[in-house]
């Protein structure tokens, strides 16, 4: 009998970025006191580290669900940030905000807010590569008054509207060869533009160090929640670089026979997968007492 493999590492750049990091942090000190906190929408997408979270006292709302709060109600602003309507609506219910907005993307949301001012003036536009609906996307489109123009991707660009000046910028947790792409395909089309990097430099470098990871063993355990589009990005770039990449949204659904043959297994996953996930999913991978065939 075969042990489920030889040799298994944890991806040593995965776990939770600064910003998600930062924000988890922030709610378990304010949880320590006895607090009850209401996150408006769910603090990662990852629904085991929510459950640990909600053991702690933390609800998940959505906006309806923060209309209904009593006064005085605590409520924490997760990484991806949220439109100007939602400061308005805390402060007309009298309701504490915990901000915890990625500093990264708080600047990108006055970068944008700046560069809707200046289009204004010239009849252009503000383009955001993003997922519609997304709620880091939301937030950005909010400081445009919802005028910002979204473009999911490549094949949307004739969309857009190239007889005025464009300023583009790009959601923070994109893949940056999809962004380059683009701003490649819109400088085809006219030099009336201003180009904003604004992919996340930790999400940049994942990518091109995951890459590497992902081709350097030969079994990958993608771990993330279903829900989170950075971990679907992230999970493509490892299939495109090792095909025997597979996706875990909890630890007991390693599959023995994924892992058949596999001397090296890596584990990694997305900027909201917490290292205890990750840790445990080793666990189970190299546990030798679970046999392969
Ligand atoms: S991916 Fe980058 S921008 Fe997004 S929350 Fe994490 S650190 Fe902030």
């Amino acid at each position: 009998m075969a042990s489920r493999c030889s040799i298994c590492e944890i991806d040593p750049d995965s776990g939770f970025c600064h910003g998600v990091m930062r924000a988890v942090n922030k709610a378990e000190e304010f949880l320590s006191g006895g607090g009850r906190l209401y996150s408006l929408g769910a603090m990662v997408h990852n629904t085991e580290e929510i459950e640990r979270l909600a053991s702690k006292g933390l609800a998940t709302i959505d906006i309806e669900g923060m209309k209904g709060l009593v006064t005085g109600s605590t409520v924490l602003i997760r990484a991806h940030g949220e439109p100007p309507a939602t400061y308005s609506l805390a402060r007309s219910l009298d309701i504490t905000i915990i901000d915890c907005t990625c500093p990264v993307v708080l600047k990108l949301q006055r970068d944008i807010a700046a560069a809707f001012k200046r289009v204004s003036l010239s009849g252009g536009s503000v383009v955001i590569f993003g997922k519609r609906d997304h709620a880091e996307v939301n937030g950005l489109v909010g400081q445009t008054g919802g005028k910002a123009v979204v473009i999911e991707n490549l094949s949307e660009i004739d969309q857009l509207d190239f007889s005025h000046h464009i300023e583009l910028f790009s959601q923070t947790t994109r893949d940056p060869g999809e962004y380059e792409a683009l701003k490649t395909a819109c400088l085809e089309r006219t030099a009336d533009i201003t180009i904003h990097d604004t992919i996340c430099v930790q999400v940049r470098n994942r990518h091109k160090k995951l890459a590497d990871f992902a081709a350097g063993h030969d079994v990958i355990l993608f771990v993330s929640g279903r829900d989170s589009s950075n971990g679907k990005v992230l999970f493509e770039l490892c299939l495109k670089h090792n095909p025997r990449s597979y996706w875990v949204d909890a630890p007991d659904s390693v599959q023995d026979v994924w892992l058949v043959g596999a001397a090296s297994v890596g584990i990694t996953g997305a900027t909201s997968t917490p290292r205890w996930q990750l840790e445990a999913v080793a666990a189970i991978a190299s546990d030798p007492s679970r046999s392969v065939i």
